[in-house]
Parts: C-alpha cells; sequence; structure tokens
C-alpha cells in the first residue's frame, strides 16, 4: 500500500489546465498581472464576495505586506513598538509576519473548543500601544468574529485574519473576506484550496491598504520613482491559471472531504479519550483538516502518530509547537502562560485528509488507532 500524507494536492485534469495555460504561452506575459490574474482576480472576488483583492506569491508576504501597509509605527516615536494582540496556535508564519514587522506581538489564549482566539481575553491586554488584532481561523474554524469586532470598534484596533485554512467556509452566510480589515487566505499547495504557491489578501477599502499595489511592485510609483520601501511579492501566470481550473471543481472536492469527515466521526467520534475538534453550527465548514485531541487515550499523540508512521501513514502535529515555544521565539515569549493552547498542542493530531483519500484508508487508519 502506498504511502499516506496528511494531505495531496487537488489537481484539475492535466488537459484543462494546459488548454487554460495556452493564452499564457502566447502572450509570453507571466507574470505581473496579466490576463490569467485579472481573470482569477473576478473569479475570487465573485467566489469570496469581497471587492478588493490582490494576488501574492505566496499567504506569509500577503500577511507580512498587509501589516506593512498599515503602516502602524509610523504612530508613534522611534523606538516604540505597537502592540498587536495575536495567539501562539498558530502556523509560526503569523507570528513571524507581526515581528518581521518591527512590531510586538502580545499572546492571548484560545478558547477551548475551536482552538481560536478567546475574546474575553483581550480587553485586559490592551494599552496604548494596541494596534490591531491578527487572529487565526484555525482549521477553518472561524474566530468569534462579531465578539472580536466589536472590542476592534471600542478600542479603535485594525483587525486581519489569518485566513489561510479558510478557504471556501461561510460564517452566518458570510464569506471570511466580510469579517476585519484585511484577510489573509494561503493558496499553498498544501491547502484546500491551492494555486501551487500563493497567497490572497481582501481588504476593506482604506487609504493605506490602497498603496498595497505600490508596495508589492517594490514601491514604485512612477517608471522613475519609488516612494515606498517595498518588496516583491507577485502570484505568476502559471500559478493565476492553477487557480482559475481549481475553483471550477472547489465544490466537488468539498463535497468529497465531507464524506470522508463523516467517515471519521462514525468512526472514532465517542470513544474515550479522543476528543474530535468540530466547528460551530454557525459554521458551513470546508472539511480543510481532521483534528484529534487524545486527551486522556490509552495511548497519547505521539504514540499513535508513531504507530501510523510504522504504516507508512503521516499524521501531522498541527499545530506543535505553539509558535511561542520555537526555538526563535522562546526566548522572549517562552513563559507567557497560554494554558489551553498549550494542552492543546501537547495531545492534537490531524489525520490524513484530502478529497482522493480512500474510504478503504480512512477504515484502516481508524483501526490502527483503536486497536
Ligand atoms: C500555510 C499557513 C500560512 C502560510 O501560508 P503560505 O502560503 O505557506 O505562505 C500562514 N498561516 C497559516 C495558519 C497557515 O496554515
Amino acid at each position: 500500500m502506498g504511502k499516506i500524507n496528511v494531505t495531496r494536492s487537488s489537481m484539475p485534469p492535466f488537459e484543462e489546465y494546459v488548454e487554460a495555460l495556452k493564452p499564457v504561452w502566447e502572450s509570453r506575459w507571466l507574470s505581473n498581472r496579466g490576463e490569467a490574474s485579472l481573470q482569477f482576480e473576478q473569479d475570487l472576488k465573485q467566489y469570496l464576495g469581497c471587492d478588493n483583492i490582490w494576488l501574492f506569491a505566496n499567504g506569509h508576504l500577503a500577511l507580512e505586506v498587509a501589516l506593512l501597509a498599515f503602516d502602524f509605527r509610523n504612530k508613534f516615536p522611534e523606538g516604540v513598538k505597537p502592540e498587536i494582540i495575536t495567539t501562539a496556535y498558530t502556523h509560526v508564519s503569523t507570528t513571524e509576519a507581526i515581528v518581521r514587522n518591527q512590531l510586538e506581538p502580545v499572546f492571548v489564549d484560545v478558547e477551548p473548543h475551536f482552538l481560536t482566539m478567546d475574546p474575553t481575553k483581550i480587553e485586559a491586554k490592551i494599552t496604548e500601544r494596541t494596534v490591531a488584532i491578527v487572529a487565526t481561523h484555525v482549521y477553518g474554524f472561524m474566530c468569534d468574529v462579531e465578539a472580536i469586532q466589536k472590542i476592534a470598534d471600542q478600542y479603535h484596533l485594525k483587525v486581519i485574519y489569518d485566513a489561510a485554512h479558510a478557504f471556501g467556509v461561510t460564517y452566518k452566510g458570510n464569506s471570511p473576506a466580510v469579517y476585519g480589515d484585511a484577510v489573509m487566505f494561503s493558496t499553498h499547495a498544501t491547502k484546500v484550496f491551492h494555486t501551487i504557491e500563493g497567497g490572497i489578501l481582501t481588504y476593506k477599502e482604506n487609504e493605506k491598504l490602497n498603496h498595497i499595489e505600490d508596495l508589492v511592485n517594490f514601491g514604485y510609483v512612477s517608471q522613475e520613482d519609488v516612494a515606498y520601501i517595498g518588496l516583491n511579492a507577485r502570484m505568476n501566470e502559471f500559478e493565476a491559471v492553477m487557480g482559475i481550473c481549481n475553483l471550477r471543481h472547489f465544490d466537488g472536492e468539498i463535497e468529497k472531504r465531507r464524506k470522508i469527515v463523516e467517515l471519521y466521526n462514525q468512526r472514532l467520534d465517542g470513544t474515550d479519550g479522543i476528543r474530535i475538534l468540530k466547528p460551530s453550527s454557525d459554521i458551513e465548514w470546508n472539511y480543510a483538516y481532521y483534528p484529534v485531541l487524545f486527551e486522556g487515550y490509552k495511548e497519547d499523540r505521539n504514540q499513535i502518530q508513531k504507530k501510523l508512521e510504522k504504516e507508512d501513514i503521516y499524521a501531522r502535529k498541527y499545530f506543535y509547537p505553539i509558535t511561542t515555544q520555537v526555538t526563535a521565539f522562546k526566548k522572549q515569549y517562552g513563559s507567557i502562560d497560554l494554558p489551553i493552547s498549550l494542552h492543546a498542542s501537547s495531545c492534537v493530531l490531524s489525520l490524513p485528509l484530502y478529497p482522493d483519500l480512500s474510504f478503504e484508508d480512512v477504515n484502516r487508519i481508524c483501526d490502527i488507532i483503536l486497536r
């Protein structure tokens, strides 16, 4: 039996991709927002229900550029670091995007059911220097967007979401792009919806964010002048074509994921010591991951992971370690008390989940876990 990884990229039919690529090939316009990118932007605006969108080389850069565009440091004297309320139960990218912008991450814990930012912990951390909340829609379980927005409005904070996991999710029927001032989706090959490498930023009309176009083009404002210290963060046309094709098939892929999750639930839900994480009833989910907490199960998370590995099945510890515990951040942030994040990361395992994972393999994975 073949190796089973935690995920496997969805691919459009090869002929469909090649056909869609032809105009790019013939035009020799390979990057810099050509026809394919423009088309993909239109498709995404419709799918995500947003007016403002920018395509990026990857999700991380989209987040980093969003923070850069807000120009938070400009509000304070030299040497005073603006503070960003955030969580550590996320991909290290979220924390890195903050720190690389020379902003100070202020960590709050997650709530226990969805492992997203606990809004009741935010207010105690707000100071004169707080400028924004950066929260992650972990596993596609959206944060309590209403509670977060209420606090943000009260204290005049910006809200930026890391929605790397949340493409295709809706909350009360609304796309994640509706909530917050800027929203990043990753379209990396390992995500539910991908463009090989890539990222999408959606954002509300805002004077600062309107400069994104210049920022991601090295800060050029005309052929002869550079007004901002920018960078290059473009999606290329081959990636945009992959996105156009994958979007056509996306709903079908979600449906396949749903059926796999149903089977996992049938087999594992209700087992003593195993807690399946599920989204709230307000959420129409994208079935991006299948996170399971081994809380007092007969074998611990690491043992289960090893047992699966022996059978060539590779489940992953999303998220372990939490970002305050990695070597790069531990010295500065390692002692911050985040009990729920730490607990979850000590016992979580994301089981393999991708549209063409067979029911037979799902059953085999469950057999190994329950054996
Ligand atoms: C994947 C991921 C990122 C980074 O996205 P890339 O496209 O790989 O740069 C950021 N945050 C979260 C939560 C992710 O899962």
